[in-house]
């Protein structure tokens, strides 16, 4: 048996940002429709203490709000650009962003 790799990070070992695979799979990613009908990659990432701005409702998201990651998947510029361009959404408006009814 393989033994379990540590989790730990060695000191100095850069955060691999820009993974795209592991942004597809790892998260388990799926396809949605975004706000204005084009097509995205979803996924929900991990919690972090880091702090973003929703495009939504320009506030802010810290760690412990309900969040996901949103990135096109059709991006012409490839995929490495697609995953730069990923925003970070509140749950709820990432959801009723351009798809309110009425
Ligand atoms: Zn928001």
């Amino acid at each position: 048996m393989a033994r379990r790799r540590s989790t730990k990070r060695p000191y100095g070992e850069p955060h691999p940002e820009l993974d795209v695979d592991a942004l597809r799979g790892g998260l388990g990613a799926r396809r949605e429709t975004g706000p204005r009908g084009e097509e995205y990659f979803v996924a929900v990432p991990r919690p972090n203490d880091k702090v973003y701005i929703c495009p939504g409702c320009g506030q802010e998201i810290d760690g412990e709000t309900p969040h996901l990651v949103a990135w096109p998947t059709g991006s012409i510029f490839g995929d490495e650009a697609a995953a730069a361009a990923r925003r970070h959404w509140h749950t709820n408006c990432w959801n009723s962003f351009g798809r309110t009814r009425g």
